[in-house]
């Protein structure tokens, strides 16, 4: 029919007929779906383009049935031919997936729908159908179920968990294998349940610390339905599934690695312990003692600290050995070192170097003295007799000590000056014990019988007070008195405080003495206030440590109460070093004696170091400047400065200062015209007896 191309509505249809055409021709590339229709009168076909490209046709080919069926794969062909004539009988549409060889080798997957229109007779007349190209949404899904196969049958346990609550969006075989729970029950639980170790908190940390990357987790215990736990290694990944954020977390059972590995650190272990022990004493051996040696010489250096090594040896024991036989040295041997193990601190170190010796680190010692009570136990304890069998032996030991750093910093020297003391102790006829320098010796001899002879002093009470005199200059009267310490030694007669105090310090009887010093100092008072007499202030030394015990406040109190002493006669001297040792200590408890009316004056001030803002919070009422800057005024420069700098700091902190030590007139010239009035010293007066104050009392009115 030729066409009016003057007829524009026709024109618009023909436009929008085509337009519809593109379209289709379109949607069906996209889709890769193919239209077609076969008239059955004269067998002949009509493909749409996209047909053609699925079948791999150029569009000049005449399409038919025969053509459709020659590209069919032999397998499906009777298939498809069955399906043909079904469709033929019904007004159905069937539909069916096919395999076709296209371009001679290529194998594409199709699927194919089609339905029969059939004239009014009920005569087929044409099929029309559509034919999708499905191969890579087929191999697409086959690869997906092959992977979640993958998954699903691994023996690694697979969990797939939301990253807001930690449920479990999917759990492989593996993982319910692993843990004994079935599928069901583990989707039901969370991560919490089968790890022990995970809280809550440390989720959140983890969940932030899973980012784009891979997360690893080392070693995790898992809890098993039944209980036990097992190892596992965790890699983590944050994945979206089923439309929320997740993770999915493949672990690994470790358990069996780390059995080895805890096996042989077992076996590693018992090695090393083989190699550095003595096999009968169980003792460190050589090997042993000197790395233990070598980190005793670091530490004790680290913290500027001594330590004492012994070098022992058996007295008889060759004797036994040779003439009772090994079995019994043996077992001497043994005794021997559990005797000494039991001296010893657990941070000391006892080892054995071979045959009947023996060497011992004691660690931290503060003086040589307590090397030497040691020893002394050891040479105790080895005297004992020994039982073995029917046997009944006596050994004796000796005994050599060196001091690090004393005698030496260098391990070899230690090692050696100990072997010679030892020797020395054998020369000195066995069952003793001997320091390298001999010195140290007689030193720790001294201190171990001054230690025995102050603990008879302290419960005899051979303690007599000396006072000496403070004088204010403006008036040159006495203002009060510090009450001195002296030992009434009954051999050695009258022992000066610097011999005995800082003995007592260390092993605390300094406690017992102060007692006895304050009691007969306030005593004396009471006696002289009640004469009339006026002596001022008492002021007592007091150690720190005796602040610091738990009831010296009532002690204080009951005392003063017991002797009728008034709180206003006392001043307490305590040091600058100890007050600062522990400044928060101390503002604190002399807080609660400053609250009883009791002045309280800083001792030896300028030795220690005091800082200025703990010197604002301590509740003091006097400094009193230490006798070593007052020795050398009016010559020694910096002492003149010294002492100026702390009369101006007393002075604008309004304490009051006394200055001790005091022999000459210049110093106290000089003193005075720097405003500090308070004067100690053999100027006025030494420290002396009582009865010579109160000669002084008597006759200067004061
Ligand atoms: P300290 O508290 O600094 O006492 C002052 C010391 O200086 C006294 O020595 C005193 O005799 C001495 N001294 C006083 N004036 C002069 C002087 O002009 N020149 C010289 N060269 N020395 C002077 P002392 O009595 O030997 O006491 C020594 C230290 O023993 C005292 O030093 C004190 O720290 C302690 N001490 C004494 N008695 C006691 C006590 O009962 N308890 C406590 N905890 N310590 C005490
Ligand atoms: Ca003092
Ligand atoms: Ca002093």
């Amino acid at each position: 029919m030729p066409i009016d191309i003057h007829n524009d509505d026709l024109k618009t249809a023909l436009n929008e007929l085509k337009a519809r055409e593109d379209t289709l021709i379109q949607l069906e590339s996209i889709s890769k779906l193919g239209s077609w229709e076969i008239d059955l009168s004269t067998g002949k076909a009509v493909w749409s383009k996209q047909s053609y490209i699925i079948y791999g046709e150029s569009e000049d080919v005449q399409p038919s049935l025969e053509l459709f069926l020659s590209h069919i794969v032999p397998q499906d062909l009777q298939e498809i031919k069955g399906k043909i004539n079904q469709v033929l009988t019904t007004k159905e549409v069937i539909s069916d997936k096919c395999k076709i060889i296209r371009n001679g080798s290529e194998i594409r997957e199709l699927y194919i729908s089609a339905q029969t229109v059939f004239d009014k007779n009920d005569k087929p007349i044409k099929i029309i159908g559509t034919t999708q190209d499905i191969t890579e949404q087929v191999a697409l899904k086959r690869h997906t179920q092959e992977l979640s196969n993958v998954i699903e049958t691994s023996s690694n346990e697979i969990y797939i968990i939301d990253s807001e609550n930690f449920h479990y969006l999917y759990v492989n075989q593996g993982a319910c294998d692993a843990l004994g729970y079935t599928k069901e029950e583990l989707m039901q639980m969370d991560i919490y349940d089968i790890n022990p170790e995970l809280s809550k908190e440390n989720a959140e940390s983890l969940r932030n610390s899973i980012t784009e990357k891979e997360k690893t987790l080392n070693r995790t215990i898992h809890k098993k339905k039944d209980g036990s736990t097992y190892y596992v290694q965790s890699f983590i990944h944050p994945i979206r599934y089923n439309n929320q954020d997740a993770f999915v977390i493949f672990d690994i059972d470790i358990s069996k690695q780390i059995e080895d590995e805890i096996r042989l650190h077992e076996q590693s272990q018992l090695l090393n312990y083989q190699a550095n022990h003595d096999s009968l004493t169980k003792l460190p051996n050589r090997s042993l003692f000197q790395d233990r040696l070598e980190q005793s010489i670091a530490s004790s250096k680290r913290n500027k600290e001594k330590f004492a090594l012994f070098f022992i040896d058996l007295d008889q024991f060759k004797k036994i050995n040779d003439s009772l036989g090994h079995h019994i040295g043996d077992e001497v041997l043994i005794e021997s070192a559990a005797r000494l193990s039991k001296t010893i601190r657990n941070e000391d170190t006892l080892a054995r170097l071979g045959g009947d010796e023996f060497t011992i680190i004691l660690k931290n010692i503060s003086n040589p003295k307590d090397a030497a009570i040691v020893a002394q136990k050891i040479i105790d304890q080895i005297k004992l007799p020994i039982v073995v069998g029917t046997h009944q032996l006596y050994i004796s030991s000796s005994i050599g000590i060196s001091i690090y750093p004393d005698d030496s910093q260098a391990k070899e020297n230690l090692l050696k000056y100990a072997d010679t003391a030892m020797y020395k102790a054998k020369e000195e006829g066995r069952d003793n014990y001997q320091f390298y320098s001999s010195e140290m010796t007689a030193f720790a001899f001294e201190r171990v019988v001054m230690e025995n002879s102050l603990r008879v002093a302290v419960k005899e009470k051979q303690f007599i007070v000396y006072f000496q005199p403070q004088y204010s200059t403006a008036t040159d009267k006495i203002i009060g008195m510090e009450a001195l310490v002296r030992w009434q030694h009954p051999q050695l007669g009258l022992v000066p405080p610097g011999k005995f105090i800082p003995i007592a310090e260390e092993n605390g009887l300094i406690i017992q003495i102060d007692t006895i010093v304050m009691e007969k100092a306030m005593e004396q008072f009471v006696i002289w206030y009640k004469k009339g007499l006026n002596p001022g202030v008492l002021a007592l030394n007091l150690s720190m440590k005796q602040l610091n015990e738990k009831d010296f406040l009532h002690k204080l109190v009951d005392t003063m109460e017991k002797l009728d002493f008034n709180p206003l006669w006392l001043e307490l001297e305590v040091t600058e070093g100890q007050v600062m040792n522990n400044p928060e200590l101390s503002i604190q408890k002399l807080h609660t004696i400053t609250e009883l009316g009791i002045e309280i004056a800083i001792d030896d001030f300028g030795t220690g170091y005091s800082s200025l803002s703990y010197l604002k919070k301590l509740p003091l009422d006097k400094l009193k400047i230490d006798q070593s800057f007052i020795r050398d005024i009016p010559d020694d420069e910096d002492d003149l400065a010294i002492t100026k700098a702390i009369i101006a700091l007393g002075k604008s902190l309004n304490l009051k200062l006394i200055a001790e030590g005091v022999e000459t007139e210049a110093q106290k010239e000089f003193l005075v015209q720097n405003g500090c009035e308070q004067i100690q010293g053999y100027l006025y007066s030494r420290p002396i007896p009582a009865e010579e104050i109160e000669k002084m009392l008597e006759t200067n009115e004061i």
